[in-house]
C-alpha cells in the first residue's frame, strides 16, 4: 500500500440519513416554507449525523461511513463537490438555496431531473453537463461531516459517488458530447480531492462505482482500469476503497484488482463469490465483502455468510465484512415495529440490526466460529422458523397456480374481444377517461387520521369515503367522460392498500424508506404465500357503479408493481411470488366481473423499474413479467375490458413486453413525449386500443382545448380512432380539484371536436 492506513475489518457502505422519525424530512420542509431558518435546519442535521455515527460506533464498526448524510441527494452532493451545478442556479447567492434550487426548481428556473438509482425505488437527481462544464474542487461539505466526526472521535471514512459512476448517470445538454468523456478531466478533480483529504489525515476513502456492475457503460473495465491507475498514483492520498454493489462485479473486478488501490467492495448478496476465484492479483487488497443484504429487510444467515468468508480470506490479503450496498433503502430498525408478530419478527434485520450482524461476522472471523456461537445460533432458528412457518407454503395457492398456468393464461383473440367488449359497452369513438385517482381533498386527508386516531369508527370513514365517490363520480358526470372511476380515495397509497388486505404481506408501522429528497415510502414486507381472504374493492366500485349509467373502471395494481414496492422473499424466485400476487388480483377482476363491472384496470406503471441491470437478465425478466399480469387478467370474459397503464415515457426496452400483456386498453405517458410513443408501439406490432396522455399531470398546467386537440390529431396519424382512447398521463390525486376540472374539461371538449372532424 503507499498508504499507511490499517485495513478495517466491519462496516457498512452507507446508512439511512432521513431520520428514525423522519426528522430530516419535517426540518427541510420546514425550512422550504420558510417555518424554521437555516441554522435550525443544520442543527437538526448536525444531531442527526452525530446520533447516527455514535450508534455506529457503539454497534462495533472500526470503519463509519460519513459524507453520507445528504439534504437531498448523494449525486447532487457530487455535482457540488466537482463544481458541475448547472449554470441557472449559479446566480443564487445562498450555497443551500442554490442546492435546493438545482433539486426543486424555484419560481425562476427549473429543476434538474430526477431518475431512479439503480433497481432500487431511491430516485437521484441527474446532473447535466454542458459543452462547457469545467469541473473544479468544492470539499465543502465532506471537509465539514469530517470535522465532525473527529470532534466525535469517529473512524470516519468519507463516501464520495466514484467519477465513472458520477458521469455515468449524468446527461449531456446543449450539445455536449456523452458525459462520459470528460472523465479524463474530472479524475483530475478527484485526484485534487485525495491530496486534500490526505492533508486532514484521512486514512481510507470510498468510492461507490455501482456503475461497474452493469451495461451502461460498454468499457466500464477499461475506465475502471485507467481512472483508478491515476488515481493510485497520487503521492499523498488516503487508502481508496471502490465499493461496487446491486450485481456481480465480473471484467472490471480484474481491472481494479490490477490498480493500485487498496480495497475493493463486492455484493455478495446479488453477485457470488466464483469470480473471485480467477482474481489472483486481489492478494494484496482489502476485500470488503457485502454478505449482509443492504436493500432487504431479511435476517442474515450468519453460519452460510461466515463459511463465504472464511473461504474468501484465502484469496486475498484480509477481508472486512460489510452490508451489500448502503442501509439507505432499508427502515432504521425493527424494533420500531410493536405489531409483529414472535416469528416475523426473528426472520427480519432492518439497518440497526444488519450492523449488529456485520459486526458479529467480523468477530466470527477474528476470533473463530465459536466466539459467535449463539449468534448463529438465534440466525439458525429464525432460519428454521421461516422455512417450517406454514404462512410461507399454502398449498392450495400453490396447486391453483400451476392448474391455471397448466391450462394456459388466455383470453380470447384480441378482434373478437373488440367485437364482444364494444356490444356490450357501446363506447363513442375516442372514448374519454381518467386513471384513476381523483385529488386527495382535504377531507380525506381529515377522515383518515381521524380514523387512525381512533376519532371516528370504519362506519363512519366508510361513509365519508362515499361521499367522496359520490363527488368524483358527479364531477365525471357533469364534464361528459364516457368511462368513469371511483377516483381511490380510500387507497394511501396503491400498493398498501392491497398489502394491508392480502395474506402473506406484512405492513409496516415506521418503516420509511427514502423515496427521494424528503419523500419516504413504507414499503410492505411480502414474506408468505399471498392468499385473498376477501374481496378488496369490490364494495367500492359497486358503490360508484350504483351511482351512474356510464360504465366505471374496477382499479387494481398488477402484481409486478406490487413486487417492485415492496420489500419481498428472498426464498423463491421472484416470480413464483408474482404469480401469487397475480392470482390474488385475478380473484378480484373475476369478482368484480360478477358485480357486474365491465371494465377493470390493471396498473403497472412499474414493469420497467424492475428491468434487470445487465441485458443478458432481461428476457428472462420480461417473460414472466408479462406472465404474471396474463395470469391476473385472463380470469374475465371477452367481453369484459382490461385496461392497463403504464407511466413512464422512456419505455424502449420493454415495447414488446408491452405489447405481450395484450390488454384491450393501454393508456400511457405520452404528454411530455409527444407521441413518438405510438409509433414505437406501431412498429412492436401492437394493435389493442392504446390511450397516450394528452394532459401531463405532472404540472399544475391546464392544457388548452386546442392544444389537446392537436394532440389527438396527431396521435390519429400513427394509431386509428377506433383503437384511440382520450385520457391524462397518469393519476389525477396531485393535483387540486380546480385545476383537473378545468383540464378534463378541455379533454371532454377536444375530444368532441376531433371526433367531429
Ligand atoms: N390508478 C393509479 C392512479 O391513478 C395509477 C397511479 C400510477 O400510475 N402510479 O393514481
Ligand atoms: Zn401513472
Amino acid at each position: 500500500m503507499s498508504t499507511t492506513a490499517v485495513p478495517f475489518t466491519a462496516t457498512i457502505l452507507g446508512s439511512p440519513r432521513i431520520g428514525p422519525k423522519r426528522e430530516l424530512k419535517r426540518a427541510v420542509e420546514k425550512y422550504w416554507s420558510g417555518r424554521i431558518d437555516r441554522a435550525a435546519l443544520e442543527s437538526v442535521a448536525a444531531t442527526l449525523r452525530r446520533d447516527t455515527w455514535a450508534s455506529l460506533v457503539a454497534a462495533g464498526l472500526d470503519s463509519v461511513p460519513v459524507n453520507t448524510f445528504s439534504y437531498y441527494d448523494q449525486v447532487l452532493d457530487t455535482a457540488v463537490l466537482v463544481g458541475a451545478l448547472p449554470t441557472r442556479v449559479h446566480g443564487i447567492a445562498d450555497d443551500l438555496d442554490r442546492y435546493f434550487a438545482a433539486a426543486r426548481g424555484n419560481e425562476d428556473v427549473a429543476p434538474l431531473e430526477m431518475t431512479k438509482w439503480f433497481d432500487t425505488n431511491y430516485h437521484y437527481i441527474v446532473p447535466e453537463l454542458r459543452p462547457d462544464t469545467s469541473f473544479s474542487l468544492d470539499p465543502t461539505k465532506v471537509l465539514g461531516e469530517l470535522e465532525e466526526a473527529r470532534a466525535q472521535g469517529i473512524p470516519a471514512r468519507p463516501v464520495i459517488v466514484g467519477p465513472i459512476t458520477f458521469l455515468a448517470l449524468s446527461k449531456a445538454v446543449d450539445g455536449a458530447d456523452a458525459p462520459i468523456t470528460q472523465l479524463g478531466e474530472l479524475v483530475e478533480v478527484y485526484a485534487e480531492l485525495l491530496a486534500v483529504l490526505a492533508d486532514e489525515g484521512v486514512g481510507w476513502v470510498q468510492f461507490d462505482e455501482p456503475v461497474l456492475v452493469t451495461d451502461i457503460l460498454d468499457n466500464a473495465a477499461e475506465l475502471a482500469e485507467r481512472t483508478y491507475n491515476r488515481l493510485g498514483e497520487v503521492a499523498k492520498r488516503p487508502a481508496i476503497f471502490v465499493a461496487t454493489y446491486f450485481g456481480e462485479l465480473t471484467d472490471a473486478l480484474t481491472a481494479l484488482a490490477r490498480t493500485p488501490v487498496e480495497a475493493i467492495g463486492i455484493d455478495l448478496v446479488a453477485g457470488s463469490a466464483g469470480a473471485l476465484a480467477a482474481v489472483p492479483q486481489l492478494k494484496d487488497k482489502l476485500l470488503v465483502a457485502g454478505v449482509v443484504d443492504g436493500r432487504n429487510i431479511w435476517r442474515t444467515d450468519l453460519a452460510g455468510a461466515l463459511e463465504t468468508l472464511v473461504r474468501l480470506r484465502g484469496s486475498t490479503a484480509a477481508v472486512a465484512v460489510s452490508t451489500s450496498c448502503s442501509t439507505l433503502h432499508v427502515p432504521y430498525t425493527v424494533d420500531a415495529e410493536p405489531d409483529i408478530d414472535a416469528a416475523l419478527r426473528s426472520w427480519l434485520a432492518f439497518g440497526a440490526e444488519k450492523v449488529t450482524e456485520v459486526v458479529a461476522l467480523a468477530r466470527g472471523i477474528g476470533e473463530g466460529r465459536d466466539a459467535i456461537s449463539a449468534e448463529i445460533a438465534a440466525s439458525d432458528a429464525a432460519i428454521a422458523s421461516r422455512k417450517s412457518d406454514p404462512r410461507l407454503n399454502n398449498s392450495q395457492v400453490r396447486e391453483r397456480i400451476s392448474a391455471i398456468i397448466t391450462s394456459g393464461a388466455r383470453r380470447g383473440p384480441a378482434d373478437l374481444r373488440r367485437t364482444a367488449q364494444q356490444d356490450r359497452l357501446k363506447l363513442p369513438a375516442l372514448p374519454t377517461t381518467t386513471i384513476g385517482s381523483y385529488p386527495q381533498t382535504t377531507a380525506i386527508r381529515v377522515a383518515r387520521a381521524d380514523l387512525r386516531a381512533g376519532r371516528i369508527d370504519a362506519a363512519e370513514y366508510v361513509r365519508r369515503m362515499r361521499a367522496e365517490i359520490a363527488d368524483v363520480i358527479e364531477l365525471q358526470e357533469k364534464l361528459g367522460l364516457d368511462v368513469l372511476v371511483h377516483g381511490e380515495p380510500e387507497r394511501n397509497d396503491m400498493v398498501q392498500y392491497f398489502a394491508e388486505q392480502l395474506d402473506g404481506f406484512f405492513a409496516t408501522q415506521n418503516g420509511w424508506v427514502q423515496s427521494y429528497g424528503s419523500r419516504c415510502v413504507r414499503p410492505p414486507i411480502l414474506y408468505g404465500d399471498v392468499a385473498r381472504p376477501h374481496p378488496m374493492t369490490v364494495e367500492w366500485i359497486t358503490y360508484a357503479q350504483s351511482l351512474t349509467d356510464k360504465p366505471v373502471k374496477g382499479m387494481l395494481t398488477g402484481p409486478v408493481t406490487i413486487l417492485a414496492w415492496s420489500f419481498v422473499r428472498d426464498d423463491q424466485p421472484l416470480a413464483d411470488t408474482a404469480f401469487q400476487v397475480a392470482l390474488a388480483i385475478r380473484d378480484e377482476t373475476v369478482d368484480l366481473q360478477s358485480a357486474g363491472i365491465a371494465i377493470i384496470q390493471v396498473d403497472e406503471p412499474a414493469l420497467r423499474e424492475l428491468l434487470p441491470l445487465r441485458s443478458e437478465d432481461k428476457a428472462a425478466y420480461l417473460r414472466w413479467a408479462v406472465d404474471a399480469f396474463r395470469l391476473s387478467t385472463s380470469g374475465v370474459a371477452d367481453s369484459t375490458q382490461i385496461h392497463t397503464h403504464l407511466c413512464y415515457s422512456e419505455f424502449s426496452e420493454v415495447i414488446g413486453a408491452i405489447a405481450d400483456l395484450d390488454a384491450d386498453v393501454t393508456s400511457i405517458e405520452a404528454a411530455r413525449s409527444h407521441m413518438e410513443v405510438l409509433g414505437d408501439l406501431n412498429a412492436a406490432g401492437f394493435s389493442n386500443s392504446v390511450g397516450p396522455g394528452v394532459y401531463d399531470i405532472h404540472s399544475p398546467r391546464v392544457p388548452g382545448v386546442e392544444e389537446i386537440a392537436t394532440s389527438l390529431r396527431e396521435a390519429l396519424k400513427a394509431v386509428p380512432a377506433e383503437r384511440l382512447w382520450v385520457n391524462p398521463d397518469c393519476g389525477l390525486k396531485t393535483r387540486t380539484t380546480d385545476e383537473v376540472t378545468e383540464s378534463l374539461r378541455h379533454l371532454v371538449d377536444a375530444a368532441s371536436k376531433v371526433r367531429a372532424g
